[in-house]
């Protein structure tokens, strides 16, 4: 058990978080996750925390109509010679304050991402009206903690069109959650819909080839810190393999990077109290409820319901990311008749497909769920023996923390934060968390995989002690939340 630390005598700091999307209002992925926990955590680590997010339409209506309207102003954005609407809904929980930026014109429609030419003057908008809205409610933060891509030009509009401004004099940290996503334009369009001077063209700043401007790389060069979501990520992004073109970049501004990998949100996550979990669970007695969650979840997915196969989850976007192709080039290898497998995902039609396929061919043994369904992910979790997590690359990863908080042994491949959560299972000292490969080769897949199944069905009490052990790794906010809290009261040493 992690050591309870008294936060009231600590310092208190201001953090506005900035980012597209959060739990429960809107999530696409791990993101979402972040921006929901994270400020919840620092709020009861002694931090005033407020996170600024767009008012999409698509935010379910119940959460909708708890917002109170706090305010609106007009704006004028870039070269466009207009005034926009800015509206500032309010939103109150657990000691966290939501504000949300309303604007129709930017944040309608059923998604919170559509293609780039409608994200790009969507996230221009929202960048400059969130600094704005501080503005206009007076709440000048310390910290200004921005998100992704989408929130990468609020520290170039604070440096330049911003500066003068009250909100001038914040703070900023620029985290990446995936660096493959930079919101990346052509100069004109971007000059168009933001009005940045020149500076913010330059190679030093947004500038990429000769054509482009990259919002991200313009957050990087002006952000006071760089964070990104685990150690070892902070390290590969350095590297031309993991870089996505930025590698030089941020080379350049090494001394300001680190990494900071995520946890997950204990009341949230939560075995023993999950209402979607149909025998919820702890450490004492995972064992048993685990065999009864797998013969509930086998029922439900209509596979053939045996407390003894080995069932392998994978939960994930389906796409290369993912390193779904090694798993396509070792299903069939994989599938002998003491195993299951449990796919729950969406993404790229062509893995949807074969993940459907493979649904067909080996009926009641493979299960592919091509859906989003938070509530199916909780019962995967519980009832399966082994997560897949064979990625290509992977800032943190949020599943196989999950699956280790829910007793269920992670597989997955040595990168990012993989690599720092999961430690390799070492049979002759009986300790680690899961099964491990490095090199992105579809062998060395199905290698952890087999060595997985081994332990499974030759070393049972082996397999049994790591399922409690991973049950009992803190995989919580609380210590990664007071590393980013460091990090603010380094930059505001007054
Ligand atoms: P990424 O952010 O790259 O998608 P992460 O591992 O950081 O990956 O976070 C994924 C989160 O989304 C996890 O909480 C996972 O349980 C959830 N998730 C992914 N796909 C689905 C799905 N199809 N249904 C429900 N939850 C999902």
């Amino acid at each position: 058990m992690p050591e309870k630390i008294d936060y009231s005598d600590k310092p208190r700091r201001s953090i506005a978080f900035i980012g597209s999307e959060c739990h429960p209002f809107v999530k696409t992925g791990g993101l979402g996750d972040v921006m929901y926990a994270l400020p919840r955590v620092l709020a009861k680590q002694n931090c005033d925390v407020r996170v600024i997010l767009p008012r999409y339409e698509c935010i379910p209506w119940k959460y909708q109509e708890k917002m109170v309207y706090r305010g609106e102003f007009y704006m004028g954005l870039g070269e466009t010679g207009r005034e926009y609407y800015v509206g500032i809904m309010e939103y109150i929980h657990d000691g966290v304050v939501y504000d949300f930026i309303d604007n129709q014109e930017f944040f309608s429609g059923p998604k919170p991402y559509y293609s780039l030419v409608d994200d790009i003057p969507k996230f221009c908008y929202f960048a400059k009206a969130a600094l704005a809205a501080l503005n206009f409610m007076d709440w000048i933060p310390d910290i200004i903690h921005c998100h992704d891509w989408q929130a990468a030009l609020v520290p170039v509009y604070l440096r330049t069109l911003f500066a003068g401004s009250r909100v001038g004099g914040a703070k900023t940290i620029m985290t990446i959650h995936n660096l493959r996503f930079q919101g990346i334009y052509n100069i004109p369009t971007i000059r168009y819909w933001t009005g940045l001077p020149d500076e913010a063209f330059d190679h030093n700043c947004m500038k990429q080839n000769f054509v482009d401007a990259n919002m991200l790389k313009g957050g990087i060069a002006y952000a006071d810190r760089i964070t990104t979501v685990s150690g070892t990520y902070a390290g590969e992004i350095q590297t031309w393999e993991y870089g996505e073109n930025l590698d030089a970049h941020l080379r350049y501004h090494s001394g300001r990077l680190s990494g900071i990998v995520n946890g997950i949100d204990y009341d949230m996550w939560n075995p023993a109290k999950d209402p979607a979990v149909v025998y919820p669970y702890t450490v004492k007695d995972v064992l048993k409820k685990k065999k009864k969650n797998k013969l509930a979840l086998q029922k439900e997915l209509g596979l053939e319901e045996d407390e003894d196969r080995f069932v392998i989850g994978l939960i994930s976007r389906l796409t290369d990311q993912k390193g779904l192709d090694l798993v396509n080039a070792v299903v069939h290898q994989i599938m002998d008749e003491f195993t299951e497998v449990v796919v729950l995902g969406t993404g790229d039609p062509w893995y949807e497909d074969a993940f459907r396929y493979y649904e067909q061919i080996y009926k009641g043994r493979f299960s592919g769920c091509i859906q989003y369904d938070e509530a199916r992910a909780h019962r995967i979790y519980a009832g399966v023996d082994a997560l897949l997590v064979p990625s290509r690359f992977e800032p943190c990863g949020l599943t196989q923390l999950n699956a280790m908080h829910y007793g269920t042994v992670p597989i997955v491949r040595e990168t990012g934060g993989l690599k720092d959560t999961v430690e390799p299972y070492n049979k002759y000292e009986n300790w680690g968390n899961g099964f491990t490969f490095d090199r992105y080769e579809a062998g060395l897949l199905l290698d952890a995989i087999n060595r997985a199944k081994e332990c499974y069905f030759t070393e049972k009490e082996k397999w049994d002690d790591m399922v409690r052990r991973d049950m009992e790794k803190d995989v919580s906010w609380e210590n990664s939340a007071n590393q980013y809290r460091e990090l603010y009261l380094s930059l505001t040493q007054w």
